[in-house]
């Protein structure tokens, strides 16, 4: 058994010279390293903007979603949506430890990796014959492989897996909120989520909260959105509000801020667009957060310049250490979240 590179750069196909993230195609051999781990796959959790993307293009026919994702996942050695890039994660049993793992995995402990999907190779064997292609949550069997550098967490077992999946996926957006929030302002900072009836929006609310700011607004797309962040109790304010409507939006935050900007934006919303509108809505000398993976660098960048806006502007790493055990902590502070995220995990229909 010969040792892997902890990056995981051994296992791509192509272009040579990526890392796995990056590459077109990885080898999702089940056969290990001496430095990886095998997990049995249980169930993958798609990224929420790849699965928009997937759900619209086909106009909601689950048998086409299915068949895209089997064919993505077939072609490059992982699910990597190439349109939006992005992936998701996944939860499983692990089946093999290679010696040299530094993982301290256990076979047959049952885990999320917290490395996403864009990296992990990953082959399926049952067609994903029990996913009927309506909602982010894929049951599917077959085998994933993590590096000595991955990451990965015990599944809870005082919680459904399915809602751990989906915490866990949006985990990295609360822990830099809380980052965000906490750093030493003059004076506590206001924060306006966008998308926060989402699921990384609405973990971002009760962080933002968590993290003692001064005032926190909902931004949401409509009154049933609106009338769940009222049952949420973790807004100060709720506007409704197109996101990626920038005269609109930044009205909407003006408004529930009393003709200020936020001094955080943090964007969670799951469509492309809201670049502009998170960058008028913000204060200057502010920061937005664009946690989002339908985020446009040229949009944003260009557009703050276009805007003279002095803001700082932050990509939403989903990696902060502790994130997953912080997102816990939040979803056992606050049972409506659960509730929320329950309501969620139902699907697209
Ligand atoms: P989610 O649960 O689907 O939440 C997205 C929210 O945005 C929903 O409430 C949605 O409303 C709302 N929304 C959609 N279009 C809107 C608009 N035009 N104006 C206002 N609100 C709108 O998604 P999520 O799982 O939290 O993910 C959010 C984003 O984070 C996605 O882009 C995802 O790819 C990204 N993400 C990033 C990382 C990372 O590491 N940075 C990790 C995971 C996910 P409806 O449900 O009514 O459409």
């Amino acid at each position: 058994m010969s040792t892997g590179s902890p990056v995981g750069s051994h296992r791509v196909v192509s272009p040579a010279g990526s890392l796995p993230q990056a590459a077109d195609r990885l080898d999702p051999d089940p056969e290990i390293k001496d430095d990886e781990v095998r997990v049995s796959v249980e169930r993958l959790n798609l990224d929420a903007a790849s699965f928009r993307q997937l759900h619209t293009k086909h106009g909601g026919d689950g048998d086409a979603v299915r068949a895209e994702v089997l064919a993505i996942i077939e072609a490059r050695g992982k699910m990597q949506n190439p349109v939006t890039g992005s992936g998701g994660m996944l939860i499983g049993t692990v089946d093999a430890v290679g010696p040299r793992s530094p993982l301290g995995l256990k076979p047959g402990q049952k885990i999320a990796t917290l490395v996403s999907l864009t990296l992990t190779p990953l082959r399926i064997t049952d067609r994903l014959e029990r996913w009927d292609g309506s909602s982010e949550q894929v049951p599917a069997q077959g085998t994933a492989i993590l590096f000595g550098r991955s990451i990965a967490a015990p599944i809870p077992e005082d919680m459904p897996e399915e809602l751990a999946l989906a915490v866990f996926d949006v985990c990295g957006a609360p822990a830099l909120v809380r980052r965000v929030v906490s750093r030493r302002y003059h004076s506590a900072p206001t924060v306006a989520v966008l998308g926060a009836a989402g699921k990384s929006g609405s973990l971002s609310l009760a962080a933002a909260k968590d993290a003692r700011a001064a005032k926190v607004v909902a931004v949401v797309r409509d009154e049933i959105e609106a009338a769940q962040m009222r049952r949420l109790g973790l807004a100060d304010k709720i506007a409704v509000a197109d996101a990626t409507d920038p005269l609109h939006l930044a009205r909407e935050v003006n408004e529930a801020l009393h003709g200020r900007g936020a001094d955080v934006t943090v964007v969670c919303v799951d469509v492309p667009g809201c670049e502009h509108g998170a960058i008028l809505s913000t204060a200057t000398g502010g920061t937005v957060v664009f946690f989002s993976m339908a985020t446009s660098f040229p949009q944003a960048a260009l557009g703050a310049e276009g805007l003279a806006a002095d803001v700082e502007m932050l990509i939403g790493n989903g990696y902060v250490p502790g994130h997953a055990d912080y997102a816990l902590h939040l979803m056992n502070a606050h049972p409506r979240l659960k509730e929320l995220f329950n309501t969620r995990i139902g699907g697209r229909h």
